[in-house]
């Protein structure tokens, strides 16, 4: 399990860290575009992920092609496998995690960690939940766009699909989610996914209700496989 509130990486320049998580953690590709604060806290993450049995073989990271929001920090998009930093608007924000030792943006319950490393921990939550769980993840993301575009020809798959959209939604309601998970779990079903996964990776332990809606969601089960 990952160590709490410190940065234990401590890499001295970006090219450490890209070899690093080139050769030893196994992504495909990776630029840090001369960032070294968010460099040490995805590293980290990584190594968290790889300890878990997660295979990062597919995964390539790199800096937003176009600017985006300063409030947006990253964001996973499973056609690609692109995990994408914003390294523009959000730049003094990564440094400041680093210097606090905790995710700045965590109050009140709002995200499943306070780790430094949360926000990449949680993109990796959409990484593994398209990697191990393509079906799943995809229906819940095709049915997502049918109930938004009032479509209620569904497929056999998206009908119990459905069934775990209806369970989510009751969770939400019930302000579960809100005190187990964190108010982004209420996004939709693949951020109570990323939400769920994160807050494993902190080591948070959740009611069988929550585990069970997750694995039927298709959620990664994080195994503790090299004992770290
Ligand atoms: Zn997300």
């Amino acid at each position: 399990m990952p160590t709490k509130n410190v940065i234990k990486f401590t890499f001295k320049t970006v090219e450490e860290a890209e070899k690093y998580a080139k050769e030893k953690l196994g992504l495909k590709n990776v630029d840090y575009a001369g960032n070294l604060a968010f460099a040490n806290l995805s590293n980290m993450a990584l190594q968290d992920a790889k300890n878990c049995g997660i295979d990062l073989n597919e995964l390539c990271i790199a800096p937003f092609d176009k600017p985006v929001p300063s409030d947006i920090s990253a964001q996973y998009y499973w056609p690609t496998k692109k995990l994408s930093f914003n390294n523009r608007n959000y730049e003094h924000d990564w440094n400041k995690i680093v210097e606090k030792g905790i995710n700045i943006s965590e109050k009140s319950g709002d995200y499943a960690s306070t780790l430094p490393q949360y926000t990449i921990h949680h993109e990796l939550g959409h990484y593994v939940h398209f990697k191990y769980n393509f079906d799943l993840a995809r229906t819940a993301e095709l049915l997502n766009h049918k109930i938004l575009s009032k479509d209620y020809n569904l497929s056999e798959k998206e009908r119990e699909m459905f069934g775990i959209f209806l369970r989510y939604r009751n969770l939400m309601r019930d302000d579960t989610i809100n005190k187990q998970v964190s108010h982004y779990g209420n996004a939709g079903i693949h951020e109570f996914v990323a939400e769920v996964f994160a807050g494993q990776m902190a080591g948070k332990k959740y009611s069988d209700e929550i585990m069970q809606l997750y694995k039927d969601a298709g959620g990664f089960l994080p195994q503790k496989t090299n004992g770290k």
